[in-house]
């Protein structure tokens, strides 16, 4: 039996409720999902506070804690390169064999479009508060940024001094003006 792998890339800044759902609904979709944690470099800046390795285990315990099966995914750090014309390439040496691509970039999508892949839009679950970018402002400003994410992000955001390291970040950022 050919197995059908798929492709979700995110830079899940952090992973919240909106990507644990199109996960859900991927997963129901393939046999196999690689969840790519994209700009893996980066890490320590306001919009991209948590490192790579971080990230990865928010994703891993929260997938473990909603009962999800872990042989049926991989999580995998990309880094980004400066060329857009081989980033398939290069996301295709760090991933084992997939043929379905789920992305709501239109750069990602493009790039994987002209390389021949099968390439999905997944569905938006409720954009206006299910955002990485208002999780950050609500915990920089002091939010209830806790209702947007799984148990085992805040308790690994919180073993990480994650919302004083971003709002370390935003006193700097702010300091430079
Ligand atoms: P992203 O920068 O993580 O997300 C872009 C926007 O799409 C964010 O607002 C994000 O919201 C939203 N989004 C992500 N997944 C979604 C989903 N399933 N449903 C609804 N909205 C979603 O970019 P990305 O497209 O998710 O990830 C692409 C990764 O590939 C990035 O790390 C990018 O740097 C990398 N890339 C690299 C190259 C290169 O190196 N040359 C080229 C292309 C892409 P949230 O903040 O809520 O997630």
């Amino acid at each position: 039996m050919t197995v059908k792998r798929g492709l979700l890339i995110g830079r899940m800044q952090p992973i919240h409720e909106g990507h644990l759902q199109v996960i859900l609904k991927i997963l129901d979709e393939v046999d196999e999902l690689i969840i790519a944690v994209g700009s893996a470099q980066k890490s320590h800046t306001l919009d991209n506070p948590f490192t790579a390795g971080e990230r990865i285990l928010m994703i891993g315990q929260t997938l473990a804690d909603e009962g999800v099966d872990p042989s049926k995914y991989y999580i995998i750090p990309i880094e980004d390169i400066n060329t857009n014309a081989i980033w398939v390439s290069h996301v295709k040496m760090m991933t084992p064999p997939f043929s379905v691509v789920y992305s709501g970039n239109p750069l990602v999508q493009r790039l994987f479009y002209e390389e021949n892949y099968e390439v999905e839009a997944p569905p938006l679950f409720n954009r206006t508060l299910l955002s990485g970018t208002e999780i950050r402002k609500r915990m920089i400003n002091g939010g209830n940024w806790e209702k947007l994410v799984s148990d085992k992000t805040i308790e690994l955001i919180n073993a990480f001094d994650g919302i004083n390291r971003i709002r370390h970040l935003y006193k700097k950022e702010i300091s430079e003006l």
